[in-house]
């Protein structure tokens, strides 16, 4: 044979490989089939790489153990899982409940896609009554999107109780359960049908990444999930996944510290002059602390405070002073982060007034220590500027 031929068959994939202690990275489009009768035979063969090859499955399974599903679906970021979810599940002339605390890029889908394929969009105030929200579902609503606690202002709302009576009346019920990072709330087994995370905070855990998830117990509503990833064409990288997998190794020893230093500040916060309100759900005058203590089994490192009214001046020096805490977006990752709330806030329908600028904080690895002195220098350079 000619060189030509030669190099395209070999060094081909070794038959049986090495065991490892995680999945193999495969990188690969084509999936050879065993014989003719295999191409065909989707029930038990996976035929093209676009579904996942092992380090997805792997991760998959590991989810699926996390989340108490029967099957998880993955997408290419945290907005795609919702994305996802939400057009696998509704269709033109169906209505959908989302709670005004919902991430604001969810609401970017729902006012400019979802309305767009006739799907009606209806924003309800976090603290609506469970009874009277789903009494007050109009007979088009098919599903009820939450958020809880929300990743700005941490308002929480009563999920299994809203699943609960959502399901009475044949409405779905979803969560984008980021916070609880499917290891904080089970979402699942409060009754509520679609437990959706963003990976690319707690579950990476490294900034570093991209990637959400959708499971499910219901093997319908399972089935439909990936049906919707494959009809959307949507895939994931094995080189993701295992980023995905190694940071779930590690997911409940993060957690437990990073969730332990943010409530440390949170209660050092408290006592400073220039703070008006902690808004921390483990903190008993939190006004959802009851909801939290009920149904969650811990904390993680993100919570926000509310400064006492000052110019916009003094907000932002207090921001540029702060050496640990870098001033971005997202959260999850070992580092802490800090950010101002409020242009976020313009976008709700059902404004809340905090009385001063709302400060959303991350909390990172570092000890907690260096993380008060860096805050408590910040807030002399506010303290300055705010008369
Ligand atoms: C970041 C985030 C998402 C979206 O995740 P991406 O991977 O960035 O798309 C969704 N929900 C919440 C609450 C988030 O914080």
């Amino acid at each position: 044979m000619s060189d030509e031929t030669r190099l395209i068959h070999a060094g081909k994939a070794a038959g049986a490989l090495a065991k490892t202690v995680g999945p193999p990275i495969q990188k690969g489009s084509t999936v050879l089939l065993p014989n003719a009768d295999a191409l065909y035979d989707d029930a038990n063969h996976l035929t093209y790489g676009r579904a996942g090859l092992a380090a997805q499955a792997a991760l998959q399974d590991a989810l699926a153990v996390l989340e108490g599903a029967v099957g998880v679906s993955l997408y290419p970021s945290g907005i795609a899982a919702i994305a996802g979810t939400l057009m696998a599940m509704l269709k033109a002339g169906d209505e959908i409940l989302v709670v005004d605390n919902v991430y604001k890029p969810v609401r970017r889908f729902c006012d400019n896609v979802l309305k767009r394929f006739g799907v009606a969009v209806t924003y309800f105030d976090p603290g609506t009554p469970p009874g009277t929200l789903v009494a007050g579902a109009s007979t088009a609503v098919r599903m009820i999107l939450m958020e809880s606690p929300g990743s700005l202002s941490l308002e929480m709302q009563d999920t299994p109780r809203i699943a609960e009576l959502a399901r009475e009346r044949g409405i779905l019920t979803a969560i984008d359960n980021t916070w609880g990072a499917g290891l904080l709330f089970k979402p699942l087994a409060h009754g509520i049908d679609l437990s959706i995370q963003a990976l690319t905070k707690y579950v990476g855990g490294h900034s570093d990444v991209f990637m959400g998830s959708a499971a499910a117990r219901d093997p319908v509503l399972v089935r439909k999930l990936a049906d919707g990833v494959n009809h959307m064409g949507w895939a994931v990288s094995g080189e993701d996944a295992y980023a995905m997998l190694r940071g779930l190794r590690t997911l409940p020893l993060r957690l437990e510290k990073q969730g332990a230093n943010g409530l440390r500040v949170a209660h050092w916060l408290r006592d400073q002059p220039e703070i008006a309100q902690v808004l921390h759900p483990a903190l008993p005058d939190f006004p959802d602390h009851e909801l939290w203590a009920r149904d969650f089994s811990g904390a993680c490192g993100l919570f926000s405070f509310v400064l006492k009214p000052a110019p916009d001046v003094a907000v932002n020096a207090f921001l540029d002073t702060l050496k640990l805490f870098g001033l971005g977006f997202s959260w999850g990752g070992f580092e802490s982060l800090a950010i101002v709330c409020d242009p976020q806030l313009k976008v709700r329908r059902h404004a809340h007034d905090y009385g001063g600028p709302l400060i959303r904080l991350h909390i990172g690895l570092e000890h907690p220590d260096d993380l008060i002195a860096d805050l408590r220098r910040g807030l002399d350079a506010y303290a300055r500027l705010a008369g």
